[in-house]
This record gives structure tokens, C-alpha cells and sequence, in this order.
């Protein structure tokens, strides 16, 4: 199968998802995760119409994106995979959103190197809903207060979005669907409390889940494997 089908694919069952949700169709944002895959599968997918690219290793993404989205400004790329703050100078000279925001001490240094090349960058907090997963924010106490340093001004360069999360890896539907659960309840009850902040996005679901994931709400799907295929971790 070409990365073509693949996307044709993926793209369909968005659509079936979000009519069995009765959700409009077009609600849900499809990502399509390049990571360990090279540049010229990433022209591949372009050619097929894709716009949005995610990637978890700066190191990686630096090689690839910044020549790609030079070629072709239409193409944006966010940062899904656990950031050291050392790598945030690096990231957001190309990426357009930082999802795994997952402390507040990375917010500090986004704001200190957005301010630098005076750039503001999107973000959103990713909150740890599984018990297999280990990024994401655990407690709500400290997400509550790196939303609330944002509503009051303290990162004037970043703007934030909404919220991300994993399901755990499991066969277990249930589990992965009150992951999901969790994260959307999460942000109905926070939202309000922010009416500064629009925090609309909830990135969840990958190849495996973003099914149940549109079902539970999801606006943001970030699939790779059923887009690209299986990964090589040897290289
Ligand atoms: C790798 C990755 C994905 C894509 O996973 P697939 O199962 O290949 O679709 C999505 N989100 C994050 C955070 C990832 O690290």
C-alpha cells in the first residue's frame, strides 16, 4: 500500500467516526506522525495533501523539517514526544506547536527562547491519563497552575490550545476509551475557568485507537504507523 492509500484510508474512517458520533464531518484534524521516517516520505504524503507533520525528537526533526517547510510553506510540523528543556531553542525555530507541554518549567523556556527570535508558538498540556504512559502532567494542581500563569499574561509569547494526551498500549478498549474520557472531562471542567484562553484542541488518538478517540471527542488525530507503516527504531 502507498502512503496515498494509507492517507485515503485513514482518512475515510475519520469520516465514519465522525458520523457514528454524529459529529460534523471535518470536526476532527487528521496528523500524520513522520517521525523515523524519512523527508521523502513526508513529500509523499504533501503530494497526497497532507499539511500537518508531528514528531517526537527535535534532533530528528531539525534535519528534516526546517529544508521541507522551506520548500514549502504550507507544511506545518508539531512537537508530540517528551521535550528537554535544552531542546526548546532548537524546536521552535520550526514547529508551530509544542503538545507535550508537560511542566512549567518548560514554559519558562519556551517564553525565554520565543522572546529571544520574537516568535509566538501554540501549545498544549499534555496530561498523563493512563497508567502506562508516563508523560503528560499527573497532577491537576500543577496543570491548573501552569494554565492559570498563562491566563494571567506571564507567557505573552505562547498560546495555548488545549490538551493532549496518550491512551496506555493495551487491547483493552475500555481502558483506552476512559483515558480519553479522562482527558475530555479534564478540559470541560477546565475551560470554563479560563474564559481568557481558548482551550478547544484535545489531541488523542493514534493508529491504533483515534477511532474511539473521535467518539470521546478527540479534534486532533496524530496517526503514523497506518500512515507511513511500521517504524525501524535500528536506525
Ligand atoms: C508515535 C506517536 C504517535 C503515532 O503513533 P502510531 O501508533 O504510529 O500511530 C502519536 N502520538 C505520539 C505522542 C507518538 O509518540
Amino acid at each position: 500500500m502507498s502512503i496515498q492509500n494509507n492517507l485515503e484510508l485513514v482518512r475515510n474512517k475519520i469520516i465514519e467516526a465522525e458520523k457514528k458520533s454524529g459529529r460534523k464531518e471535518g470536526s476532527v484534524k487528521l496528523m500524520a506522525v513522520s517521525k523515523f521516517h524519512p523527508s521523502d516520505a513526508v513529500i509523499e504524503a504533501f503530494n497526497a495533501g497532507q499539511l500537518l507533520f508531528g514528531e517526537n525528537r527535535v534532533q530528528e526533526a531539525s534535519v528534516k523539517f526546517p529544508p521541507l517547510i522551506q520548500a514549502h510553506p504550507e507544511i506545518s510540523v508539531h512537537m508530540i514526544g517528551q521535550l528537554q528543556s535544552n531542546k526548546v531553542k532548537k524546536a521552535i525555530e520550526y514547529a508551530s506547536c509544542i503538545q507535550s507541554v508537560d511542566r512549567i518549567d518548560l514554559l519558562h523556556e519556551i517564553e525565554k527562547q520565543c522572546t529571544k527570535i520574537n516568535r509566538k508558538i501554540k501549545i498544549l498540556f499534555e496530561v498523563h491519563t493512563g497508567e502506562e504512559s508516563k508523560s503528560g502532567y499527573t497532577s491537576e494542581a500543577d496543570l491548573l497552575d501552569s494554565i492559570e500563569k498563562c491566563a494571567k499574561g506571564e507567557f505573552p509569547h505562547i498560546i495555548p490550545q488545549g490538551f493532549m494526551t496518550m491512551a496506555p498500549f493495551t487491547d483493552d478498549e475500555k481502558l483506552v476509551r476512559n483515558s480519553f474520557i479522562t482527558l475530555r472531562n479534564l478540559s470541560e471542567k477546565i475551560r470554563p475557568q479560563f474564559p481568557s484562553l481558548s482551550l478547544t484542541e484535545l489531541s488523542m488518538g493514534m493508529s491504533g485507537d483515534f477511532e474511539i478517540a473521535i467518539e470521546e471527542g478527540s479534534t486532533l488525530v496524530r496517526v503514523g504507523t497506518a500512515i507511513f507503516g511500521e517504524r525501524d527504531y535500528s536506525k
